[in-house]
């Protein structure tokens, strides 16, 4: 069970206000798509709810506990980057269960959870293989796994499929899916792909310069643009 709530959350780089104070409520279980154009801040809101980046103003909280002055490792969250961040000297299963061991679990415990996760990705033949021996896709597997094992309260993705080809994309997209039907784990995940966007989101959020303009479900958006550039971006008529 988690929920994470964003209240008035501003970010500013030196003297410029990239993110202008956004309201998000994300329920237990929920997948929320951030889409936008380059620029806009997706990155950024992400970093903050991870706690790589600080806030300048405003509130993060997880099940009603604030995180704002919590380090990463504390925030019970895992992300996915766009360019997966593994380790390039460490095998799959080392790759996998390395948040595990810092976290002092058990060895068993790691191992199962391993299995588990390597199952689900089918990456249990890949498990003592380098990065650099496998595709694109089995990659980015790899980078879920890393997150899958954790339990995190909260999952976020920035951009993970965007390194993939056109056909990757669709089939990861599905894989992605199931994932969230079989986790329930309350998501942040940011895209610029429309479908991706469409077909993942339980609600959607269109950002636009460091302001989230509309939320709602993706059909909603899609028929009810709240503004003339949610309209445009979307690609509905107005
Ligand atoms: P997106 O992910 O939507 O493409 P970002 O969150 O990466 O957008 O960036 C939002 C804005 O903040 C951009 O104008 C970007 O140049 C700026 N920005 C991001 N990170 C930094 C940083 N560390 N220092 C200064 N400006 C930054
Ligand atoms: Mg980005």
């Amino acid at each position: 069970m988690a929920t994470l709530k964003l209240r008035n959350v501003k970010k500013r780089f030196g003297s410029t206000d990239v993110i202008h104070g956004v309201d998000l409520d994300v329920a237990d279980g929920e997948f929320i798509v951030i889409v936008g154009p380059s620029g806009c801040g997706k990155s950024t809101l992400l970093r903050m709810v991870a706690g790589l980046e600080t806030v300048s103003g405003g509130e993060i909280s997880i099940d009603g506990k604030p995180v704002n002055d919590l380090e990463p490792m504390d925030r019970d969250i895992a992300m996915v980057f766009q360019n997966y961040a593994l380790y390039p000297h460490m095998s799959v299963y080392d790759n996998i269960s390395y948040g595990l061991k810092i976290a002092k679990t058990p060895k068993e415990e790691i191992a199962a959870r391993v299995a588990t996760a390597a199952k689900m990705l089918q990456l249990e033949p890949y498990l003592q293989r380098k990065p650099r021996e496998l595709s694109g896709g089995q990659r980015q597997r790899v980078a879920m796994g890393r997150a899958i094992v954790r339990k995190p309260a909260v999952f976020l993705f920035d951009e993970p499929l965007s390194n993939l080809d056109a056909k990757l994309r669709v089939q990861m997209r599905l894989e992605i899916k199931a994932l969230q039907k079989e986790l329930g784990i309350t998501s942040l995940y940011v895209t610029h792909d429309q479908v991706e966007a469409m077909t993942l989101a339980d609600r959607m959020v269109v950002m636009h310069g460091g302001v989230a303009d509309q939320i709602g479900a993706p059909l909603d958006v899609y028929a009810n643009p709240a503004t003339s550039f949610v309209a445009g971006f979307i690609g509905s008529p107005a």
